[in-house]
């Protein structure tokens, strides 16, 4: 169990609240008026008025739908799934492809640099995959995956939710290291780097990444590899959506059977101190195809809440056993135990939910180097139940073969640390989160001295853009020269982002 586990429990039980429920994921359809012109704004602030005629030149050029504020549609693309963002774009564009995208860029670029946001699975927590009064280009009906076993490559379309992949994979046995929520984004996944439950054994997403085609803020459309533009290519492993909007990724795959070890191991929450100083101890020796994350659920009131711990085992069956033995003799039999034999591509579901937006959410993060007796205490000592909010705190584990890629690799430098430590609360959506914001902050303020960074992709509303450039580390300097080379005017800023040398006007 983990984030979108607490996700799950928190939306299913507020969902039998009769919380208002959304038509999440509904098609959309664009067929209405131009309007007579509408109010944007810079990247820089300024405002700019587009005309008419502008619009309808871009309509012209699209082949996918553009959407304004008064188009059906209009309110389902610009959501996230998480409700805490509410924010109105001036318009968005939905390409189908490559030559879209371009366009939308080239367009930004035309209008003094418009805001830009780019949604692919809307997972952001930091909200900047949307935007007021800028461009939003949703890439919700750009998704393919395509497969060839014999290469063992994937080719997937930078709108793709990572599910499809797992679908497409694994009907051949083969498969590529992504996150743990199906209808996560590839787009945001892959390029701030991607953890999932086989990343100890094949290491993050962008350690798969062979290439990508990617539209660049000049409207190109670029390939970059090891090989072609391989600053470039270097950059989008870690550097998240700071050079563009990548249109292809190219992934490596593995062979692996279809079904792996999975489940969880429940325990009352009441044993939390000792469960997490144990799993402290075990995690660093743990096997490569061992991942073990944690989550302690306290849902609102009085109930009861949970610790587990959830397994992933992809090695062969007969070596399960021995691989958990160590963690399994010092705990005790759980009270609840659903290990099974599963398809993987079963487990990755596992998660999913049909109405995420019923919960808005808040996170905080960072990256542990370690899990000792004093971090465990201070875990516990900070988890308090609350009438109004579900509290978790949950953990996603690092090392083997993610500890492999030296730090200046990729973009991404975090490479030798245990995990990624979470916490989050949840409130109905629409109730005001001031209150429960507040208490997240009180609550991560005790476990952020135990952190050392935090991932580009749990960027939250509270990171300042001197913590997000020093979480680069020793990439920033070569991040800046890749940036100031492919977006000189910034146009990709929301996002964890990277100030080009010297900016100039778009
Ligand atoms: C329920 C849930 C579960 C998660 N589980 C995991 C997990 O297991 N492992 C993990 O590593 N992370 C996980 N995350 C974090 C996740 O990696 C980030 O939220 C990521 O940004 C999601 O990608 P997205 O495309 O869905 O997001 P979006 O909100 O659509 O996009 C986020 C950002 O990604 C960039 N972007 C999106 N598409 C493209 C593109 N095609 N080209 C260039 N840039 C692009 C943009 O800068 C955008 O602002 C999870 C998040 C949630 C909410």
């Amino acid at each position: 169990m983990d984030r979108r586990a607490f996700i799950r429990s928190a939306a299913g039980a507020a969902a039998l609240s009769a919380l208002r429920p959304t038509a999440a994921f509904a098609e959309v359809t664009s067929d209405g008026q131009l309007p007579d012109g509408i109010d944007a704004v810079t990247g820089e602030g300024t405002g700019v008025r587009i005309p008419r005629s502008a619009l309808a030149d871009l309509r012209a050029r699209v082949r996918g739908p553009i959407l304004f504020a008064s188009d059906p549609g209009y309110d389902e693309a610009r959501r996230l799934i998480n409700p805490a963002f509410d924010r109105r774009p001036a318009l968005i564009v939905q390409p189908t492809g490559a030559a879209d995208i371009r366009t939308a860029v080239q367009f930004a670029r035309e209008h003094g640099g418009l805001l830009l946001a780019v949604k692919c699975g809307g997972h952001s927590q930091s909200g900047q995959s949307t935007c007021d009064r800028g461009l939003l280009v949703d890439l919700s009906r750009f998704r393919d995956v395509r497969i060839d076993p014999a290469a063992q490559r994937a080719w997937v379309t930078g709108g793709s939710l990572l599910g499809a992949v797992d679908h497409e994979t694994a009907t051949h046995e083969l498969v590529t290291p992504l996150g743990t929520v199906s209808h996560t984004g590839v787009g945001g996944l892959v390029t701030g780097g991607g953890f999932g439950r086989l990343a100890r054994k094949y290491g993050l997403s962008i350690d798969n990444l062979l290439s990508v085609q990617i539209v660049t803020a000049d409207g190109e459309l670029r390939y970059a590899s090891t090989g072609e533009n391989p600053d470039l290519f270097w950059g989008v492993r870690g550097g998240g959506g700071n050079f563009g909007i990548v249109t292809s990724f190219e992934l490596q795959l593995h062979p692996m059977r279809r079904e792996v070890i999975g489940g969880n191991w429940i325990y009352p929450i009441s044993r939390s101190r000792e469960i997490l100083t144990r799993f402290g101890e075990f995690a660093p020796q743990a096997s490569d195809e061992l991942y073990v994350g944690f989550q302690m659920l306290q849902p609102p009131g009085n109930a009861a809440g949970e610790m587990g711990l959830e397994i992933c085992y992809c090695g062969p069956e007969s070596e399960y056993e021995r691989a958990v033995e160590p963690l399994r003799r010092s705990l005790g039999p759980p009270a609840q135990d659903t290990v099974k034999r599963i398809a993987y591509t079963a487990l990755q579901k596992s998660g999913d939910v049909s109405d995420p937006r019923a919960l808005a959410i808040y996170l905080k993060s960072g990256f542990i180097p370690a899990l000792g007796p004093d971090l465990a205490e201070a875990i516990v000592e900070s988890f308090t139940p609350h009438p109004a909010r579900f509290t978790a705190v949950f953990f996603q584990s690092s090392g083997g073969a993610i500890a492999r890629v030296s730090r200046d690799a990729t973009a991404f430098p975090h490479r030798s640390v245990l995990g990624n430590l979470l916490t989050a609360v949840g409130w109905p959506a629409g109730q005001s989160g001031t209150p429960h914001i507040e208490a997240i902050r009180a609550l991560w303020s005790g476990l952020e001295p135990f952190t050392e960074g935090f991932y580009f992709n749990d960027l939250d509303p509270d990171h300042k853009a001197k913590d997000i450039l020093s979480n680069y580390q020793r990439n920033l300097e070569r991040l800046t020269a890749v940036k100031t080379r492919y977006d000189p005017s910034n146009l990709f800023r929301l996002n964890a982002n990277v100030k080009p040398a010297t900016p100039r006007a778009a």
